[in-house]
């Protein structure tokens, strides 16, 4: 999918909107989700322009092992390294909302499975 650079992630990025950011660095941002599905629901997401993750191009397998890293570095820094779940939804018909690549980072809660 191409990348359009007025998804609201993009402008959380640019600082244009407001996030609860707990967690940057060079390569990636982490924010907590607006509209949390757990009592810990923190997006993370690259700085680089990725809308989907299966978009991403070989080059760039770097950094998504560096996203799954922070957001493991995420849920211990906020009291949950113990037990969390990650999701990433690839296109609309799996819930993807937002086209910019982001990993949920998910705990607090019994996380049932297999998951909806
Ligand atoms: P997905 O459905 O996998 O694309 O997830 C998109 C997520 O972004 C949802 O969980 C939304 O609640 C969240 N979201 C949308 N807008 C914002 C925002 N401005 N700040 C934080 N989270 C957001």
């Amino acid at each position: 999918m191409n990348y359009d650079d007025g998804n609201v992630f993009a402008r959380i990025l640019r600082r244009e909107i407001r996030a609860a950011i707990v967690y940057e660095d060079d390569r990636c941002l982490a924010f907590r989700d607006i509209d949390p599905k757990a009592p810990l629901h923190v997006l993370v997401i690259p700085k680089a322009p990725i809308a989907c993750v299966g978009d991403a191009p070989l080059a760039q397998r770097e950094l998504l092992g560096h996203l799954l890293w922070a957001a493991g570095e995420v849920a211990r820094r906020e009291g949950h390294g113990d037990a969390f779940r990650l999701v990433v939804n690839h296109g609309a018909a799996a819930g993807q909302s937002v086209f910019h690549l982001h990993v949920h980072v998910l705990a607090g809660r019994a996380l049932g499975w297999p998951p909806g």
